[in-house]
């Protein structure tokens, strides 16, 4: 099992059978966290900074938990949004990291690049968790395992991705992941927030929510991101959620056996009905976080084999 990527910085760089390894090794680590112990030691006495420009719950506590369970020293700083200066601050601050000699740095910014940016200036292997409408890599990694275990394959699919593409980096992550991986993708929602251009990912278009969904084997829904909007998007919350909202009418449209996705937080009324939601026989959002503990424990265990094999090599050249 080989990773030829130092950083994971978006699903654009992985090759089809990078992705499938790390879901492979995700899955062993699903098994693990089932267990009452759960400890492994593929990051035994190295360091995971956690740096997070951006609030999160689900992504900084599950790489937190996934560096635990594997042994890692694990530290998160709390970086707080207003006090960044675009650029400058971001580069003093991976400085000043770099001189604590981390080995894995997890990083969450509001500006898309950033973290390729902050990659290019340490020493470490870099995880990006989020940059601003760019990507969110190990929010597709988890989506992808989430749907290969409950499905059985990752490929040949009808995905529906709906709602607020326009604004979202899981949309973008997982429209790359999912045509890498072969499964065809249809964005649905209203011109607002599904722009034409996004037809460049080989993505169909869909304006209307009952068309959109018809036949498909997974449905997911996106957050409304009101705080990447910057004018009138929506018509109002009511309004959308009669036309785009995820209700059991418009699920009907779905294959029976179609499985009802969302990476959260959710706005429960807004994009999707509580109780689909809640329904253990469609929604497999629970599952969605389970994933995402094993995906990030197999993501860092692949990136952490090389930070190790490029010491023994930098120790055997000197
Ligand atoms: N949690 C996801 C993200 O960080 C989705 C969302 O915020 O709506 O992008």
């Amino acid at each position: 099992m080989g990773f030829s990527q130092k950083h994971l910085l978006g699903i654009e760089h992985l090759r089809p059978d990078e992705i499938t390894d790390i879901l492979d090794l995700a899955d062993q680590y699903v098994d693990l966290n089932r267990r009452d112990v759960k400890h492994a030691d593929a990051l035994t006495g190295l360091t995971q900074i956690n740096m997070f420009f951006e609030n999160s719950t689900r992504t900084q506590a599950s790489f937190e938990l996934a560096g635990k369970r594997l042994g890692a020293d694990v530290m998160n700083m709390a970086m707080q949004a207003s006090s960044i200066k675009k650029g400058e601050t971001l580069i003093d601050t991976a400085m000043t990291l770099n001189a604590m000699h981390p080995d894995l740095l997890v990083v969450r910014h509001p500006h898309s690049g950033a973290v390729d940016l902050l990659s290019q200036k340490v020493n470490c292997a870099v995880l990006n968790a989020g940059d601003g409408k760019h990507e969110h890599p190990t929010q597709a990694l988890l989506d992808a395992l989430t749907i290969r275990r409950a499905k059985g394959r990752l490929h040949r699919l009808n995905v529906a991705i709906c709602g607020d593409v326009a604004h979202s980096r899981v949309a973008r992550s997982n429209l790359i992941l999912l045509g890498k991986m072969e499964n065809r993708v249809r964005l649905v929602g209203p011109p607002t927030l599904v722009p034409a251009q996004f037809a460049e990912f080989g993505a169909e278009i869909y304006e209307d929510m009952t068309e959109g969904l018809k036949d498909v084997d997974v449905v997911m829904m996106l957050r409304l991101q009101r705080e990447r909007m910057d004018g009138g998007f929506i018509p109002s919350e009511r309004e959308y959620y009669h036309r785009y909202g995820l209700d059991a009418e418009k699920l009907a449209h779905a294959k029976p056996d179609a499985i009802v996705m969302h990476p959260g937080p959710m706005n429960r009324g807004v994009e999707i009905d509580g109780e689909i939601a809640d329904d253990i026989n469609r929604s497999v959002i629970q599952e969605q976080v389970e994933m995402g503990v094993a995906v990030r424990m197999a993501a860092m265990d692949l990136l952490a084999r090389n930070v190790r094999a490029e010491r023994i090599n930098t120790a055997v050249e000197v």
